[in-house]
């Protein structure tokens, strides 16, 4: 760490503590020196999941907590930093887990005072927190359970008030779906991992921030406006890739990601996908004039949010904010939909009932291979025809997860545990790792993206250690083994900041470079990072994070991948041939661990690497 530049420290760090149990609140502080190691957002996230969360703690329990996690940027009107922060130990995974999402909630929370939020017990019965400047009111929501949210959303705001915002789960949430979601109320998602679930084990409806007036302070006011400026100037300059990534958002780039071989299709048997064009969101705003309005999150100049509405046709009336990349693909070309008005009423679907749609594509993908196999016949599907490009299954089928009817029961326990049950081999195109379905990209032709699926902490995921394959492609280095660990150390550290500010993803590659983040953070917090200091606070996160998920039990034998991303070479497109074998993972792997100062062989942090990193006090 640096030493103090300035006088002024960043009063960051506020945190509200809610016992549902007993219906209290107080408020406590955490110190200076914490936050200046471990920022906000995530950083701060993972630190109080390692002090509270242990492993006797079972994911379902009122023991198990749900976190918001604020930063120092958020609700700074800063661009792109509306994002906030929920973790919790996954009922999906069993690790560590945080999702994110942007929107409006994380600035009431700053503007009512509180950085972060902390809400542990269990409600007897379904309730609402209500969360105000003065104090906390544990409402009844019995009239809300079992409503979609956006209705639910709709009733709630219209007695509370349009002062508050905040998340809210549907009824999959509330039947405990180990992947169910959490929505905002400006139709952003707490997607990934089951923070749904969680809030429904604690019969917790919803949770609304009132906003309030505190003044958001900065340590350094006058550095900060002067980035700000600055990083505007950027933005407006070169929104993302010229002005498409305004007027697309991530769905632009399915056709392209097609052609490079690195769109999953039909669950992963093939990479690329031939209705790719028909499912971009290009295609869908300007040759169907399926988008009725952009949408953005608080102080974001993008607005890379689509709101897309079916008028006409079997979908007419379906409508969602997206799709985005993720949903396109999972909702999509994984289920060999290439309807995109059936993507967009499956992913409204899901955001209604309130599960997470890349969890839910996966899922039934899994099953229509398992069905087009012959390992699953009509008997045990209850009559559907459940194969690839039947969007209607998909809609049935995400209903029945939601409610556990059926068919449904068994994809609602996610792609791990429903291969454990049908058998026959179906683990090897099982497409998740440590029970997390994976994200929309092909690892076999971008190897880095291979150390991210297998080593992530948070299981299967496209994001938590960053996403190596723009870069690989950029270089035609994809294909290679060698450099992949330093590379994918370099995309974690970068991702790890990002998301501890915490900023959106995208605003990567545009604006944030390391030059930019330590002044940012500089400013914010009242400490003098240098670029250096930034590397070491990312490495002391990621090390954390893993340290969690080992006290968990994980080994480096769970850091794998599908037998089918190792065994089978990719069918078609540009990387056809390519595939991660067993050896190539391995040695991918001890290049990451190796990297990182973790032990080669097992992946578990050093002593001295604990000591460097100021992480002496964990014990494994
Ligand atoms: S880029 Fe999109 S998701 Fe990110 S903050 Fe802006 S509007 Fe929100």
């Amino acid at each position: 760490m640096g030493k103090i530049g300035v006088n002024i420290v960043s009063d960051f760090g506020r945190v509200l503590r809610v016992d549902l149990s007993s219906g209290t609140s107080k408020i406590e502080k955490i110190d200076q020196e914490t936050v200046s190691r471990f920022i906000g957002g995530r950083g701060l996230g993972a630190k109080i999941m390692w002090d509270e969360v242990g492993p006797a703690i079972e994911a379902l329990s009122p023991e198990n907590k749900v976190i918001l996690a604020t930063g120092p940027l958020t609700g700074t009107g800063f661009p792109t930093a509306s994002r906030v922060i929920m973790l919790t130990k996954s009922p999906l995974t069993g690790t560590y887990m945080y999702t994110m999402a942007g929107g409006r909630l994380g600035a009431n929370m700053r503007q009512a005072g509180y950085d972060i939020i902390i809400v542990e017990g269990k409600a007897e019965k379904p309730v609402n927190l209500l969360i105000t400047p003065d104090g906390i009111k544990v409402r009844e929501a019995q009239y809300l359970w079992g409503m979609g949210t956006t209705l639910a959303l709709y009733h709630l705001k219209n007695e509370i008030g349009s002062s508050f915002s905040g998340a809210i789960i549907g009824p999959a949430g509330e039947n405990l779906i180990p992947y169910a979601g959490v929505s905002t109320d400006d139709w952003r998602q707490f997607g990934r991992g089951g923070l749904g679930a969680v809030m429904g084990s604690k019969n917790l409806k919803a949770i609304m921030v009132e906003k309030g007036h505190k003044q958001i302070s900065m340590a350094d006011p006058g550095q900060y406006k002067q980035i700000f400026k600055r990083i505007m100037t950027d933005f407006k300059a070169k929104p993302g890739n010229g002005d498409s990534f305004a007027r697309y958002g991530t769905g632009e780039s399915q056709e392209a990601r097609s052609a490079l071989g690195g769109l999953p299709t039909s669950n992963w048997a093939q990479c690329t996908f031939s209705k790719a064009r028909d499912i971009s969101m290009n295609y869908m705003r300007d040759n169907l004039g399926l988008v009725v309005k952009d949408t953005g999150c608080f102080g974001c100049p993008l607005r890379c949010g689509k709101l897309t509405l079916v008028k006409e046709g079997p979908f007419a009336g379906a409508s969602c904010d997206g799709p985005e990349y993720e949903s396109i693909f999972a909702l999509g070309s994984a289920c060999g939909i290439g309807d995109p008005e059936a993507i967009i009423a499956a992913n409204q679907l899901c955001d209604e009932l309130g599960l997470d749609t890349i969890s839910a594509g996966v899922s039934i993908a899994f099953a229509m291979e398992c069905f087009e196999r012959g390992y699953l016949d009509r008997e045990d599907t209850g009559g559907l025809e459940v194969r690839f490009g039947n969007s209607k299954v998909v809609l049935t089928l995400i209903e029945d997860i939601a409610y556990r009817r059926g068919f449904g029961a068994l994809l609602a326990m996610g792609t791990k545990r429903a291969a454990e049950q049908i058998g026959q081999g179906s683990e090897y195109f099982a497409m998740h790792v440590k029970g997390m379905e994976l994200g929309g990209y092909e690892p076999r032709t971008a190897k880095g993206q291979a150390i991210v699926f297998a080593a992530g902490n948070r299981g299967g995921c496209h994001h938590a250690i960053g996403l190596p394959v723009f870069e690989e492609l950029k270089l035609g280095i994809h294909k290679e083994i060698e450099g992949k660990g330093e590379l994918v150390k370099r995309h974690a550290a970068l991702r790890i900041i990002q998301d501890s500010g915490p900023n959106c993803t995208f605003a990567y590659n545009r604006s944030f470079d390391w030059q930019n983040w330590s002044e940012l953070l500089s400013a914010a917090l009242g400490h003098t990072y240098t670029i250096e200091d930034l590397y070491t606070a990312a490495a002391r996160i990621n090390t954390l994070e893993r340290c969690y998920n080992i006290r968990e039990g994980f080994t480096s034998a769970d850091d794998t991948l599908p037998g089918r991303l190792m065994e089978e070479p990719v069918p078609d497109g540009p990387g056809s041939g390519e595939r991660v074998s067993p050896e190539d993972l391995r040695n991918l792997l001890e290049q990451y661990y190796t990297a990182m100062n973790w032990d080669t062989d097992t992946g578990i942090p050093k002593k001295e690497t604990l000591e460097k990193l100021n992480l002496e006090w964990v014990k494994l």
